[in-house]
């Protein structure tokens, strides 16, 4: 025998029961970790059991949108993670002193990611959800590379300019094999107090990257959802409740409720 050998990821394993999913998008402000955090929430509160990794170098927002500032702790040689609103979970902000920007490079990044798949005890998991950086990335790759299995779930607004970054995102499931699990269009529209829905960043992106997936794997990737924009969502996620546990029943609490069943 010889050479290191590779830490075990246990969602990697064939058996897994854990469905993992890689929430990507193709440029950053889409609200990529904002529809994760409230997908977990939502996913946790129909009583799955639920982690989130937040792999997001640029953002790492997660820890801010589930109101935790908690460190993980050590117990002998495994990493527990924090948990919040039901969510297990791991930041790469909560390993970079005082919150300082750190010039990750690939390598290590990728020994980030795979530390934070093995030697976090993440318990049985029903739903694994990785907030990954925008692009197409090293970690995206880097992902696929540890986690064949996982799918992918891609964040877009309607812009067709958005659309067309978020259709790259695609072309690395192709490269890499894995699944496309759906789009979800957010920032769809604005509801005026008339009722009317203003188109504030265009119309019809979601459905584009969703067709043109569909038409380049060769397997439906559907549209999930459409959410709207919503002031209460911004608000719900600085103050660390996420909209579906703060008002569950607007309408873009209500899409992202609907999301987080068909995953
Ligand atoms: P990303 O992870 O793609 O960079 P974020 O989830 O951090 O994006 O969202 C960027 C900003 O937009 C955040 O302040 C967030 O609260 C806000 N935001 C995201 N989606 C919506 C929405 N549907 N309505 C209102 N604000 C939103």
């Amino acid at each position: 025998k010889g050479g290191a050998e590779e830490p075990r990821i246990p969602f990697a394993e064939p058996g897994s029961m854990t469905r993992v999913y890689c929430v990507a998008s193709g440029k950053g402000g889409v609200g990529k970790s904002s529809v994760t955090v409230n997908l977990a929430v939502s996913m946790a509160q129909r009583g799955l059991s639920v982690g989130v990794v937040d792999a997001d170098i640029y953002g790492h927002s997660v820890p801010r949108m589930l109101g935790t500032e908690n460190k993980p702790t050590q117990v002998e040689n495994m990493i527990m993670p924090p948990q919040a609103h039901g969510v297990k979970l791991i930041s790469i902000g909560m390993f970079t002193p005082g919150n300082t920007p750190v010039v990750w490079r690939g390598p290590m990044l990728h020994r980030a990611l795979q530390q934070f798949l093995s030697d976090v005890f993440w318990g049985d998991l029903d739903v694994l959800l990785l907030d990954l950086p925008p692009g197409t990335g090293d970690v995206a790759l880097s992902t696929a590379q540890l986690m064949p299995n996982a799918e992918i779930l891609v964040v877009t607004t309607p812009q067709q300019a958005a659309a067309e970054v978020a259709e790259r995102a695609g072309a690395i499931a192709m490269q890499t094999r894995q699944r496309l699990a759906g789009v979800v269009e957010n920032m769809s529209w604005m509801e005026l107090p008339d009722g009317q829905r203003m188109d504030v960043f265009g119309s019809g992106g979601g459905q584009i990257v969703a067709d043109s997936l569909t038409k380049s794997v060769g397997a439906d990737v559907p549209l999930l959802g459409q959410i709207p924009l919503d002031p209460r969502l911004r608000e719900a996620g600085d103050g660390g409740t996420p909209l579906v546990l703060e008002a569950p029943e607007s309408p873009a609490g209500v899409v992202l409720g609907d999301v987080a069943k068909k995953l």
